[in-house]
């Protein structure tokens, strides 16, 4: 999975990695950092091992690998300090995704299919379409159904297919306790997160009526003030979203090795192009992400004359 996995990375980890399981094959799941806390409900979470924290145990797995399942990124810097070591191994390597332009020659099977909703979705067509789709368990069902409800933003994102629904209701016949999860995901912060949100969307956000654009740039003081954790950003570059008309959200997060870039968009406004263009990054054509070495000022003022050589998409 990618680094700083979110709800479809990590549950279409699992779930792929229980079905292999109960087919006899010896499985071991590596993220390559840290996740956040809402992801560690998900079962057979114990066992993935943090590649940052844990290289030795990871890179002792990666040596005995035969096959190696690359999901839900399609190229191997999206791993950090993984990827070089993902690159020298010579194991066959199988891609599941639906991000942008593949780095194709990095991997031997596999596909990255962009009208997909989630990689989840591709690991529950895989395992049905393999004739396996009496494996698929109350737990596995869970996992799959995270990864499904992350991506689509719980079923609002225009990759919501007919195919995303009768798959949920599949799933529902299993077992599956959608409304558990959804608490797991989104009702398990504390205090301090909500306190943040109050703060950022207060003092740190700009709108850029003229370019139906907005902006949040947090520093890192605010994180440190707040006790922000990982995953606690998670989200949060959707807010600028629901003022009207606005149809671009920026979040910048000033962190210690780099200025990280999320973006979102509506409708026509690619944001895959934008951050390809401007911040070293690219993504989906409505969900994007990029980074910058510079200051946290200097990558707030790339981002503001970014929107005017882009005002004639954006107005
Ligand atoms: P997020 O804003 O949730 O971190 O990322 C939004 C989307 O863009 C995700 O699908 C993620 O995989 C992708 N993405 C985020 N950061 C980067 C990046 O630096 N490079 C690329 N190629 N994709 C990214
Ligand atoms: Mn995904």
């Amino acid at each position: 999975m990618h680094q700083k996995p979110d709800p479809d990375a990590m549950g279409s980890s699992l779930a792929l990695a229980g079905v292999l399981r109960q087919l006899g094959h010896q499985v071991t799941v590596i993220s390559p950092t840290n996740w956040p806390d809402f992801l560690k409900w998900m079962p057979g979470n114990k066992a993935v091992i943090d590649y940052e924290a844990s290289p030795e145990k990871a890179n002792a797995a990666l040596n005995e690998a035969e096959w190696l399942f690359c999901l839900d990124f399609n190229a191997l810097h999206r791993t950090k300090h993984m990827g070089a070591r993902l690159a020298s191994l010579d194991c066959v390597k199988i891609l599941v995704d639906h991000h942008e332009q593949p780095e194709v020659a990095a991997f031997d099977y596999g596909i990255s299919d962009v009208s997909k909703s989630s990689t989840s979705e591709m690991i529950y067509d895989f395992i049905v379409d393999s004739g396996n789709e009496a494996i698929i368990n109350k737990d596995i069902a869970s996992c799959l159904y995270a990864g499904i409800i992350g991506d689509t933003g719980s079923f609002r994102f225009p990759a919501t297919s007919f195919r995303v629904h009768e798959m949920v209701a599949s799933l529902k016949k299993k077992g599956l306790q959608h409304s558990i999860v959804h608490e797991q995901l989104y009702d398990n912060f504390l205090e301090d997160r909500l306190r943040f949100i109050g703060h950022v969307l207060l003092h740190r956000m700009e709108v850029f009526y003229e370019y139906n654009a907005a902006l949040i740039a947090i520093p890192k003081s605010d994180l440190l003030k707040f006790n922000v954790r990982t995953g606690d950003t998670e989200g949060l570059v959707n807010y600028p979203l629901s003022i009207q008309g606005i149809k671009l959200a920026g979040l910048v997060i000033d962190r210690d090795e780099e200025r990280k870039w999320s973006f979102r968009s509506k409708g026509n406004v690619d944001v895959n192009t934008f951050a390809r263009k401007y911040f070293n990054g690219g993504g989906h054509f409505n969900a994007s992400g990029g980074r910058s070495a510079e200051s946290l000022q200097a990558t707030v003022q790339l981002f503001k004359k970014a929107i005017k050589e882009n005002a004639s998409q954006l107005q």
